[in-house]
């Protein structure tokens, strides 16, 4: 036989061989259970469309780690569950309920899926000696996080956290730097918000107020939710942020931390919000802000949307100063503060927004062929368009030029490349405009740098329009804010 024969048989084989694996099921069927696979509770694919508001956002996390000098630290997905047990206290909803906890397979380490990343960080930071360098030191991370929370709206057992965290400054300005980051982040994005913030005063302070806390509670017990007076037993402060209609009532009339505060969290609190005042940042105090982590000090903050002042509230961010928290792990005490945005819940708000982020990923050239030698020639084009920076589509698998000149139109591309067998005879190209249908012929030696040139003249020319858009809403604000500033005169 000869050998081409030979090995054209051999590739039928393997081919067949594929074949018959490719119709088995993929999933045996077990009865009672659907045979489709299908995505668990509480977690989400991230689909192609989704993720120009994903990258937005990623762009604006690097953007301002940048520009304030935050190195990038991620730590892994996994740790020991005993890292976030002794950091976040026993009695936390995160350790109680919300984590993901199982026993290495053939070890005797219990692990955890990472339920948040302050933690990790500060394991990071003695772990890989930043005691030793500058302080304080900056780090931010983002990716995603996981707590087996009840799903709902807003709430997901696999979200995404944006996080920053300063260490090893006590100092109330970089309290204030911190607020002022989250603030600037959403207002970056196009959202308005307001910050909530608080200060809960050292372990000792909060110790004096938690029981007068629980004696108020206790007298109150009656007007409480059945998972407030739960939460009583487990983490009195935890009742303070209840959003159960039944407790608003006792909690309305709740004694308030700040009149327990020691004299140096007091000075401390008073200084931060100088800070902020200084930096126009304005902000509401909210007593009853207390965010549940055994691990918190001092200022606590939330960064909430506007619309979910006073009524429904699911805040974008939440952090606060954790001096207590390396002391909690065994290590050499740490002063820090951090926070986290939740990525999901910032685009969610984004959606409500009709903020809608350019598609950084979109096409902007198509490259059709009709004919095989036209099909094989467009095969190295494509790949030398990419490397002239250009993004692509085809229709390399397409026969006949309106199918591929049909999905050219649905993907919006900005120029469609005709390459079929007059061209591939003649050594020219078609460059069609799909804005106007204009056609020109080029040389085909020459078509990548009249693609390249043709596509970074309409990038400017839509950036320019973009600005014009951004330029007439400031101004459209600032009439309304003016009206509103000549409103406000009236009635003082
Ligand atoms: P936390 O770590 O609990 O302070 O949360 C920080 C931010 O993460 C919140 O402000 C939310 O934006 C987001 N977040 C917290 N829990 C969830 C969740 N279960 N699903 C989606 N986002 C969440």
């Amino acid at each position: 036989m000869p050998q081409k024969k030979k090995i054209m048989e051999k590739k039928q084989k393997a081919v067949s061989k594929q074949g018959k694996m490719a119709v088995k099921p993929a999933v045996k069927k077990t009865p009672g259970t659907s045979e489709r696979p299908q995505q668990l509770k509480g977690v989400k694919d991230i689909l192609p469309k989704d993720q120009r508001y994903w990258e937005r956002v990623r762009e604006v996390a690097k953007g301002f780690a940048n520009a304030y000098g935050f190195g990038r630290l991620d730590p892994p997905l996994l740790e020991k569950a005993d890292l976030f047990i002794r950091s976040e206290g026993e009695g936390s909803d995160i350790v109680q309920k919300e984590m993901y906890v199982f026993k290495d397979p053939g070890g005797e380490e219990t692990i955890a899926l990472r339920p948040e990343f302050t933690p990790s960080m500060v394991r990071a930071y003695y772990e890989h000696g930043f005691t030793h360098k500058p302080q304080p030191v900056k780090f931010y991370t983002m990716g995603p996080v996981f707590r087996h929370d009840k799903p709902q709206s807003g709430r997901y057992r696999q979200f995404h956290q944006v996080n920053y965290e300063v260490l090893g400054s006590q100092h109330p300005i970089v309290d204030a730097e911190m607020i002022l980051l989250a603030h600037s982040f959403f207002a970056e994005l196009g959202l308005q918000t307001v910050i909530q913030i608080n200060s809960i005063g050292t372990p000792e302070s909060r110790g004096k107020y938690i029981k007068v806390l629980v004696d108020y509670f206790k007298n109150h017990k009656a007007g409480l939710s059945e998972q407030d007076r739960e939460r009583l037993l487990s983490n009195p402060l935890r009742v303070l942020d209840s959003k159960d209609e039944e407790s608003q009532e006792v909690l309305a009339e709740v004694p308030q931390i700040l009149d327990f505060l020691d004299e140096e969290s007091k000075a401390d609190f008073m200084k931060v919000l100088e800070y902020l005042d200084g930096a126009g940042v304005s902000y509401n105090l909210n007593p009853r802000l207390v965010r549940g982590l055994d691990y918190y000090t001092r200022t606590t903050f939330e960064v909430w949307t506007q619309e979910e002042e006073g009524g429904r509230t699911s805040a974008l961010a939440g952090g606060g100063r954790y001096d207590g928290l390396a002391s909690a792990l065994g290590l050499a005490p740490l002063s820090a503060i951090g926070f986290a945005l939740g990525v999901e819940r910032t685009i969610n708000a984004m959606r409500e927004k009709n903020i809608v982020p350019g598609d950084p990923y979109a096409p902007e050239v198509y490259v059709t062929q009709l004919g095989e030698a036209a099909r094989k020639k467009a095969l190295s084009l494509i790949e030398k368009l990419r490397t002239s920076g250009v993004r692509i589509a085809e229709g390399l698998a397409k026969d006949g030029l309106r199918p591929q000149l049909e999905q050219a139109g649905k993907l919006g591309v900005q120029f469609a490349i005709i390459l079929g067998q007059k061209e591939i005879l003649d050594g020219t190209i078609i460059i069609r405009d799909m804005e106007n249908g204009v056609q020109e012929i080029v040389a085909q030696e020459r078509v990548v740098e009249e693609i390249a040139k043709r596509v970074q003249k309409r990038n400017m020319e839509k950036d320019a329009q973009d600005r014009q858009v951004v330029d007439r809403i400031d101004e459209s604000v600032l009439e309304q804010n003016d009206t509103d500033d000549a409103e406000e005169d009236l009635t003082t």
